[in-house]
């Protein structure tokens, strides 16, 4: 009888499904992240993974890592997860500075320039919305490469004066190999050689048909600069959140991804951790990628300490024995032993992976010496 899926199998573990899928590999096993496997396989996955198992039925393993699948009676919406990309110079960051300044919650607008790899910001109609303040389609592809899925919305920026560049259309194709809809902003609608329609004609050949096309992706023109149409893009941005039904079970141990890190001089790691579900605290033993420690202090994106943050909400902690990897996962686990012996186990794994990748490359050398 077919047990459980792959996902599930690697979030139970508390592991990378590209891991898990490797694993399986060498099993024999071909399984992508939907499919499901029987109780034997998962158990010798499980097993490789360095993690002990539990029969529990003919059928049924447990895993003797916190894991709990969430009741759909347990979800509530959370708040969109957005990423801007664009060509260069096409207004990205002005993007990013100018809805930064739309909030209404915490600090005076501009005031704190505190800096983080994300921020939320809470509009007057109290709906939240989360950036990704890491523009840069090499931190997207870096994330998606670890395994990070984070972002549930992409906004497409193109300058209405410069219309679609080879950017624009690397930004496309990375918004769809990620399954991320798309909201185009066609930016810097103030300039006299504005031509909105060109852009959206020209979109058409990427396969992307605004509405005005007669396709169903949503398009706002926006001035970044004279901070013009944010609204609008702030609508389309919560439309779209709410045709995705996006949710989380606040009432849970919390996982999520690395968004950047960094060794800080006086504070030691730290790391800009975006909670994908559940809820981080203070205190939390946490794993990510293969570093762990206990959260032992936790700031928000305007720098001001929290005890706690939920879905969609990014904060800063300190406390990790080293500096993890942006897009790598990271886990609540129930003690310190726990997260030690995963932390062990991943870096061994890391080694030895990059030993077989040696041994290969010499490998390879040999024979062209040979
Ligand atoms: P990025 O490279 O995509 O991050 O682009 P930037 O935000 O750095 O913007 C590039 C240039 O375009 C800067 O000189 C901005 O001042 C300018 N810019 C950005 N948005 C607008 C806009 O809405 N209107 C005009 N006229 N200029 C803009
Ligand atoms: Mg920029």
């Amino acid at each position: 009888p077919e047990t459980i899926t792959v996902q599930e199998l690697a979030n139970r573990m508390a592991a990378r499904v590209p891991e898990v899928v490797k694993s399986l590999m060498k099993l024999g096993v071909m399984a992508t992240a939907t499919q499901t496997i029987d109780a034997d396989t998962a158990e010798l996955v499980v097993g490789e993974f360095g993690h002990k198992s539990k029969r529990v039925s003919e059928a049924d393993i447990e895993i003797g890592l916190e894991g709990v699948q969430d009741r759909p009676e347990d979800l509530t919406p959370r708040p969109p997860v957005v990423t801007i990309m664009g060509h260069v110079d096409h207004g990205k960051t002005s993007l990013l500075d100018a809805l930064r300044a739309t909030n209404v919650a915490g600090g005076e607008a501009g005031g704190i320039t505190q800096h983080i790899g994300a921020y939320q910001v809470t509009l007057e109609s109290g709906a939240k919305m989360t950036f990704i303040d890491t523009p840069g389609h090499e931190a997207f592809t870096a994330m998606r490469a670890r395994g990070a899925s984070v972002t549930d919305i992409v906004v497409l920026v193109v300058a209405a004066d410069d219309g679609v560049m080879p950017q624009t259309i690397e930004a496309i194709r990375h918004a769809k190999a990620a399954n991320a809809p798309i909201i185009v902003a066609i930016n810097k609608i103030d300039r006299p050689d504005a031509n909105p329609t060109r852009v959206r004609t020209e979109l058409l050949q990427y396969d992307i048909a605004v509405e005005e096309m007669g396709g169903e992706t949503q398009d706002v023109e926006v001035s970044a600069l004279k901070r013009e149409g944010l609204d609008r893009l702030q609508e389309a941005i919560l439309l779209q959140a709410e045709l995705l039904d996006l949710k989380a079970n606040t009432n849970r141990s919390a996982e999520g991804a690395v968004i950047e890190a960094r060794l800080d001089r006086g504070r030691g790691p730290v790391a800009t951790v975006l909670v994908q579900n559940g809820t981080l605290r203070q205190g939390d033993m946490v794993v990510a990628g293969t570093e762990q420690g206990r959260v032992r202090a936790m700031l928000d994106d305007q720098g001001k300490p929290v005890i706690a943050a939920g879905p969609s909400v990014p904060v800063e902690i300190l406390g990790l024995s080293g500096v993890p990897s942006a897009g790598e996962a990271f886990v609540v686990v129930e003690d310190e032993g726990r997260a030690r012996e995963i932390a062990e186990f991943r870096q061994r794994r890391q080694r030895d992976s990059s030993a077989a990748a040696g041994a290969a490359a010499r490998g390879t050398l040999d024979q062209m010496l040979a």
